[in-house]
């Protein structure tokens, strides 16, 4: 496959970056993925307006625009003839003699790639996914979408030794999010809950697209933060990530959620969705 690193296009086996790259030894470095549906990118201006974020928020030059980004990434969609799945970006601070501290002169390491999928009619849309909940024992500004992904890694290590294809992460008895996607709850009364931003979640862009499909369709919104119990009890639940985006939940930690089977609201979000992503990408 072709990668595309630091400006140009390359065979995967040629891609290579220096063992001084602090993204390797600190990971001191950004990313962000983006779904390809069709062969083309799904609501990629919110997640190169994110990604724009990240680095600003940690101090990194942003080193393209976002049509510049764009372009990039529709060539190497192109390159590797993908149809559906996803783009991955990383930018890291650069190579530069191990030390905590850096100085101004140092070049980041822009690395994407594509990696195939199947997001529509993934197996997962009709069994329904698994979920474990574990304490979220990440940093504190998880709004950062930093490669910095350890604790991720070994949650969802536990998740898919206990058989679940996702993790939700817990702090004082609250869910903040799943190990790499938003979690959303149905009330009994048909609102759709979701825990509001701030610096214990990422942003997701694929939870706000949820969100303003869900308003347009009538339902009733609240954000809040959801207690692992409401979760469980709840009618519904359902986790969106751009990999995914809309995956019913069918049991949390052993207990069934509702009766035990994927939710309307997650089949119809998910459908939505689609609709919404193959429309913009006839404009
Ligand atoms: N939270 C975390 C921790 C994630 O890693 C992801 C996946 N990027 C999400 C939420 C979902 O975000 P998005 O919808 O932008 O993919």
């Amino acid at each position: 496959r072709t990668i595309y690193l630091d400006g140009a296009f390359v065979p995967a086996a040629d891609a290579r970056v220096s063992v001084m790259d602090r993204g390797f030894l600190f990971a001191d470095g950004i990313y962000e993925v983006s779904a390809v549906l069709d062969g083309r990118l799904v609501d990629n201006d919110a997640h190169l307006a994110r990604l724009d974020r990240s680095l600003a928020a940690i101090g990194i030059a942003n080193p393209h625009a976002p049509e510049a980004w764009a372009r990039l990434q529709a060539e190497l969609v192109r390159r590797n003839g993908l149809a559906e799945g996803v783009v991955y970006i990383q930018v890291t601070r650069g190579a530069a003699e191990r030390d905590f501290g850096y100085g101004p002169d140092l070049v980041p390491t822009v690395v994407m790639f594509t990696q195939p999928k199947t997001i529509v009619g993934a197996p997962v849309q009709a069994s329904g996914a698994r979920v474990v909940t574990r304490p979220d024992l990440r940093w504190a500004r998880r709004d950062i979408k930093s490669v910095g992904l350890l604790a991720q890694v070994m949650a969802k290590r536990e998740a898919a030794a206990a058989g679940a294809a996702e993790v939700f992460m817990v702090e004082d008895g609250f869910i903040t999010e799943g190990g790499s996607s938003t979690v959303f709850v149905v009330t009994a009364a048909g609102a759709l809950v979701t825990r509001p931003l701030s610096h214990a979640v990422l942003p997701g862009i694929t939870r706000l697209a949820v969100m303003r499909l869900a308003a347009e369709a009538g339902l009733a919104l609240d954000e809040r933060a959801i207690a692992v119990d409401e979760a469980v009890a709840a009618r519904e639940v359902f986790f969106t990530s751009a990999s995914n985006f809309v995956v019913p939940v069918v049991a949390i930690d052993g207990s069934d959620i509702g009766d035990g089977r994927p939710g309307p609201h997650a089949r119809r979000l998910m459908a939505l969705y689609v609709a919404l992503a193959r429309a913009e990408a006839e404009d």
